[in-house]
């Protein structure tokens, strides 16, 4: 189970939005978590 940093609630691995930043796969739960993360991955892939 991967977690979604935009949220910070569980996700399937297997959800269809996801995201490779720095070679690390990020999973999320809708589109628009993805897009949030798309435009700034810095500032959650930091945490
Ligand atoms: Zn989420």
């Amino acid at each position: 189970m991967a977690r979604c940093i935009i949220c910070n609630l569980k996700v399937e691995e297997d959800s269809r939005y996801n995201s490779v930043y720095k070679g690390k796969t990020y999973y999320f739960h809708t589109k628009e978590e993805k897009e949030e993360f798309d435009r700034n991955p810095q500032k959650y892939a930091s945490k």
